[in-house]
């Protein structure tokens, strides 16, 4: 090796150990392989879980040959050898391609990768038209080669903490999500079997009125069961991707003007003011866009109850047809706002209300059907813009 042999081992270790993102890591170590030795391409192969050689890793042409820098193909037979081999395999050119033109003349060097005494790939260097490498060029490539598996051990461990963390996020909400359902669950069934016991008493007497009241909350808290209930369902189907979907040519603002008619219906006092510049037929399942905006509303009654809606449809957009649903109500920190379209997220540090956290995942799965977007701008304490987005065509 050039340099003493510490300042080398320092200074390809370096940037492995320190820089966050691996390709950085790796740039900065080709940086300093290329000051140790000649060469021209570097490639890097990993082996994926299923055993099975993936595709190229990182390559990186240094480029005294522009043609071999678009083709990294060289490096995949000499890194098969070195992974199947388990050792350093050299080659030098064939005489008779070598005369011919020198991007021919490759010598080729494949380096086996392991990491914690694991085969996980490999990585070769090619000089095309030579010299052949000298043994103290094998030594530093040798050098390299543990630093990069280092850098790919590290990738795989960095994965695997964002996908751990992913799977306990999941765990706790399924957990709250237990608690929640059973409360919610409960809620009603107390309220009907309360007004039932109460109407089937033998002790008293009811009035035409009262019997009537009571039969109205029942069959209210019926179908907030039986909504809730085929929320969860619905959400279990659109985890396992199963969602039917019938497309039809529809009229977005038509649609939502319905929607608007329910609402009105049902909430009186709810202010919605609606602007639309859209007449366009879009492809789409009307009941499940409807679905998306009845979810919407029922959030805006929860969270900006006494706030006044607005809708507007825009469609003087390049592809798609954009409506902005917005409320000025409790908004939702910054903190939580990547997390609400996530199954069973609800927001810690709102007033209480009845929910199960299935809505908005429920629109987003919905939306997504559509190869549409959906997504939220808020600022806490002073509502919450819910934006969608839809191709024209
Ligand atoms: P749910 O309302 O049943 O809890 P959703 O999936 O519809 O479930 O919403 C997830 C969470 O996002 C809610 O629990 C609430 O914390 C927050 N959220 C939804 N809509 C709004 C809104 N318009 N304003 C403020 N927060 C909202």
């Amino acid at each position: 090796m050039k340099s003493s042999d510490h300042s080398l081992e320092y200074r390809f270790w370096q940037n492995a150990v320190h820089e966050k993102d691996w390709k950085d890591a790796l740039d900065f170590l080709l940086a300093s392989l290329r000051k140790e030795m000649v060469f021209d391409n570097l490639a890097i192969y990993i082996i994926d879980e299923n055993g099975q050689k993936s595709d190229i890793a990182y390559a990186r042409a240094i480029g005294r040959e522009k043609d071999a820098e678009a083709d990294a193909n060289w490096g995949e037979e000499i890194a098969d050898k070195a992974i199947e081999k388990k050792e350093i395999v050299l080659e030098v050119p064939n005489e008779e391609k070598s005369i011919e033109k020198r991007v021919n003349s490759t010598y080729l060097i494949g380096l086996p990768l392991t990491a914690s005494g694991k085969l996980i790939g490999a990585f070769s260097l090619v000089r095309f038209g030579g010299p052949e490498y000298t043994q103290e060029d094998i030594n530093t490539a040798s050098l390299a080669s543990v630093v990069i598996a280092y850098v790919f051990e590290k990738k795989a461990l960095q994965e695997s903490i964002i996908e751990l963390e992913k799977v306990q996020r999941q765990m706790r909400l399924q957990d709250d999500f237990v608690s929640t359902i059973s409360h919610e669950l409960r809620t009603p069934l107390g309220f009907i079997k309360g007004y039932s016991t109460t109407l089937l008493r033998d002790d008293t007497e009811w009035d035409e009125e009262t019997s009537r009241e009571f039969l109205t909350i029942i069959d209210e808290e019926t179908d907030h069961l039986t909504e809730l209930i085929e929320n969860i369902l619905e959400s279990a189907r659109l985890e396992s991707q199963t969602l039917d979907m019938n497309f039809q040519p529809l009229r977005l603002d038509l649609l939502i003007r319905d929607v608007i008619t329910r609402v009105n219906a049902r909430y009186e006092k709810f202010e919605i003011i609606f602007n639309s510049d859209c007449e366009q037929i879009i492809q789409g399942d009307n009941t499940r866009l409807a679905q998306v905006f009845e979810n919407l509303f029922s959030n805006a009654v929860k969270y900006a109850p006494n706030s006044k809606v607005e809708i507007l449809i825009q469609s003087n957009l390049d592809d798609f047809i954009q409506v902005t649903f917005t409320d000025s109500g409790v908004g939702i920190s910054e903190e939580h706002l990547p997390f609400i379209f996530d199954r069973f997220y609800r927001v810690p540090d709102q007033p209480k209300k009845a929910g199960t956290g299935l809505g908005l995942f429920i629109c987003k799965r919905i939306i997504e059907a559509h190869h549409g977007k959906i997504w939220a701008e808020s600022e806490d304490k002073k509502g919450t813009s819910f934006i969608i987005q839809l191709p024209a065509r």
